[in-house]
């Protein structure tokens, strides 16, 4: 009857445990999370890494291939962690330290064995390809499951310099190449390997998970066409904007004037980048104060924090003129563009904002029905007119 040998389970543990990553990364990549490859290559590459150690082949073969993986391992990690904050690969750079790498490595694998600094030298080149990425992604790390991958990131750094200095200083590990497999290094890999270094892998899908969610919400709360919010979007960020205490403001509703016409006329083509323009034009104006949103096909809403009504009015009116003022040749338009604007004002406490938007809605129809190309008040208006509105 056989025993179990821990020694032997530790051995095996993380080149197993990088294989099975490796399919799991492969996974999330065929799903779609972007820079999963690059993981999983890594992860690949670690655990055959880890499974020479567990089933030597020639001490001088698996020592050789072996650093050639976990060098390739840190440059597909660092490639993946560069591809999800967005930065350029810094290729030239990380080629020339994986590549410069080579050279040493031959020399004290094959014609001057020397295991020792072989290891100080994998240690190195894995903590600078690692660090260097690192270091540019640190500033960018915003979200908390990001800087927990900066984190372990900078953890794995630490792990591999740490033993570098222990095993070629402290208490150096013998030269000879048969000597590895049962060597305080090599049980000192697999230690951390399965303990802090776990972070590395776990950190990495958060950040690919907290991403993915992120540009998920970003489509949900925008309009394809114009890039502004769109009206869950709106009424998220108004939310977020008033804070917890509820300060006042203002809501400007901006309709576009006969714009079916505008379509009717030149195509819808045109019309989508009247749009275009009118939403841009929108945001330029609006101030960091404000929230801009499309609420229908050619209607836009404002939320303007702390805005008066006649602060409001003073903005839908330099608005208002700006388009009257506008030429549209580009776009191919003869005519001017001109908008309608219905303001009504948000009292501190009144949540939802439904209420405000409706007062302003029942402005803006008065301020069509008045002739177009003009500003209305909610409250300017006697309540019989504005109910006769509705
Ligand atoms: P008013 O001055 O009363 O606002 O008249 P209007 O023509 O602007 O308003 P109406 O509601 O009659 O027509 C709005 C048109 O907007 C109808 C629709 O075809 C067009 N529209 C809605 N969404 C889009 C879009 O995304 N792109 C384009 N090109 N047209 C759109
Ligand atoms: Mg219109
Ligand atoms: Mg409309």
């Amino acid at each position: 009857m056989s025993t179990i040998d821990t020694q032997n389970i530790i051995f095996y543990l993380p080149a197993s445990m990088f294989l099975l990553m490796a399919c799991s990364f492969f996974l999330l990549w065929r799903i779609g999370l972007a820079s999963a490859w690059q993981w999983s290559a890594g992860f690949l590459q670690t655990g055959c890494g880890f499974a020479l150690s567990s089933f030597p082949i020639e001490p001088s073969f698996d020592q050789f291939v072996s650093g050639i993986l976990y060098t390739g391992a840190a440059y597909c990690y660092g490639s993946a962690i560069l591809l999800h904050f967005g930065k350029p690969l810094l290729q030239r750079a990380r080629c020339l330290v994986a590549l410069g790498f080579l050279l040493p490595h031959g020399l004290l694998v094959l014609v001057v064995p020397r295991l020792r600094w072989d290891l100080f030298l994998i240690e190195i080149v894995f903590a600078t390809l690692i660090g260097m990425v690192i270091a540019k992604v640190a500033r960018e790390a915003k979200r908390p499951a990001d800087r927990s991958l900066v984190f372990s990131g900078l953890l794995v750094v630490l792990d591999c310099l740490v033993r570098a200095i222990v095993f070629t200083f402290l208490y150096p590990t013998s030269n000879e190449m048969g000597d590895f497999l049962h060597s305080a290094y090599n049980i000192s890999v697999h230690v951390t390997t399965i303990t802090v270094c776990l972070l590395f892998p776990f950190s990495a899908v958060a950040a690919m998970a907290a991403a993915a969610v992120q540009r998920q919400r970003m489509v949900a709360e925008h309009d394809p066409l114009s890039g502004l919010l769109n009206r869950r979007g709106f009424e998220a960020a108004v939310s977020s904007l008033r804070g917890a205490e509820h300060r006042s403001g203002a809501i400007i509703l901006c309709d576009i004037d006969r714009f079916k016409s505008i379509n009717d006329a030149h195509g819808h083509l045109v019309g989508d980048r009247v749009i275009v323009a009118v939403a841009q034009e929108l945001s330029r104006h609006a101030g960091d104060k404000a929230r801009v949103g499309r609420f229908g096909g050619e209607e836009f809403i404002l939320f303007v924090l702390g805005a008066t009504e006649p602060e409001a009015r003073d903005l839908a009116e330099h608005l208002r003129l700006q388009f009257a003022a506008r030429r549209w040749t580009e776009a191919g338009l003869s005519r001017p563009i001109t908008v309608s604007c219905g303001i009504a004002t948000v009292a501190p406490g009144e949540d939802p904002l439904d209420e405000s938007i409706d007062r302003a809605d029942r402005a803006l129809y008065l301020a069509k029905a008045a002739g177009r190309n003009r500003v209305r008040l909610a409250s300017a208006q006697p309540e019989r007119q504005v109910d006769r509105a509705v």
